[in-house]
């Protein structure tokens, strides 16, 4: 089939490659469906590409980084039989027909669609959020550490992801403000703990961040505080880790999903929409992990083989 014509036809069409979408594409093959795999981005590996820290907790392995897991996860795909189409963004599904339609105008067509789109990062949406990307606003504390060296810094959030990245900076920077908007954090222990101990790091609970600001580069970050009143802060870089959200858009209306915006699925992954399926991230606001990711795409594929069997 080339992938060039205007409509394509698969087993099953699986839209991200992700963890969830790459362990889909192996149980495809395994199970002798034909599939294809989509993804906006340039390469698989959706947020392998985002962890800069060693992942200790996939059972089996003991990677240095995210990175190494996408190496080692493709390893396993090289010698896999599917299609792959990178670069290419999913902008609807029509579940009566069973097909995908992407931005370049191609429909590909499948007897079952598997959505694995995982999430994004939830963002702030104030002001000087966009300008100062890159500018002072660091993308990731682990990854960016050496450029907050010798400054202040804020870490906007309450999570572990939040903690995380204030303890790693404040081996960097002269200072740190965490600022939370809630009264407590809802990270592990182990973070909190490791919070309270840091002389460079300084709490900032009941604060909601209004502004980042500057001339050319970050200079300050403006907050306003639940007890009434707002104070600037002087710093030079930033990291916001408010959480996730669900790339849940392609179903919104046609299936069921959660008041969070996740992909409601039974224990087969199967969604409310008849031959459609989530698995990974985008359908799992309890266990948003590696292990889960490719555990549901084996119980999806497991029972989109079935099905097609049963058609045969
Ligand atoms: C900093 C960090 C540390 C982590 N540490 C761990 C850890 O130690 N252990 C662990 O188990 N997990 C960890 N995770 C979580 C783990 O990475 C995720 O659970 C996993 O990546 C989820 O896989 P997924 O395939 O469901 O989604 P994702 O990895 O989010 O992949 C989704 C893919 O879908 C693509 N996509 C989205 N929308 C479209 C569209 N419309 N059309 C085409 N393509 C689309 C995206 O480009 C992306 O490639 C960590 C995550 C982060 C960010």
């Amino acid at each position: 089939m080339d992938i060039d014509d205007k409509l394509s036809q698969f087993d099953v069409v699986i839209i991200g490659g992700g963890p969830a979408g790459m362990a889909a594409a192996l149980w495809s093959d395994e199970l002798g469906l034909n599939s294809c795999v989509i993804d906006s981005a340039s390469n698989f590996g959706g947020q392998l590409h985002w962890i800069y820290n060693p992942i200790t907790n996939y059972l089996g392995t003991n990677l240095e980084n995210g990175e190494a897991g996408f190496r080692d996860f493709s390893k396993s795909l090289s010698r896999r039989n599917f299609t792959q189409m990178l670069g290419c963004l999913a902008t609807s599904v029509d579940v009566a027909i069973g097909n995908v339609l992407l931005d370049d105008g191609r429909e590909i067509h499948a007897r079952a669609i598997v959505v694995a789109t995982g999430v994004r990062r939830r963002t702030l949406g104030v002001p000087g959020e966009v300008e100062f990307n890159g500018k002072g606003i660091l993308d990731s504390g682990s990854r960016d550490k050496s450029e907050a060296s010798g400054r202040r810094a804020a870490v906007v959030g309450g999570g572990d992801a939040a903690l995380e990245n204030a303890l790693i900076l404040a081996d960097h920077a002269d200072k740190v403000y965490l600022v939370h908007r809630g009264d407590r954090f809802s990270a592990r222990e182990k973070f909190t703990k490791a919070v309270k101990r840091n002389g460079r790091i300084e709490v900032v609970l009941n604060a909601r961040v209004r502004e980042f600001g500057g001339s050319s580069d970050l200079e300050f970050v403006d907050i306003e505080l639940a007890s009434g009143g707002s104070s600037r802060i002087a710093i030079e870089s930033a990291v916001v880790r408010i959480g996730v959200q669900p790339n849940s858009g392609l179903l919104r209306g046609i299936a069921d999903l959660d008041a969070a915006g996740y992909i409601n699925v039974d224990r087969e992954c199967r969604t409310s929409a008849q031959g459609v399926f989530a698995i990974g991230d985008v359908a799992n606001p309890v266990s948003p992990t590696i292990s889960t990711a490719t555990g549901s795409a084996s119980s999806a594929i497991k029972c989109i083989a079935g099905s097609v069997r049963k058609t045969e």
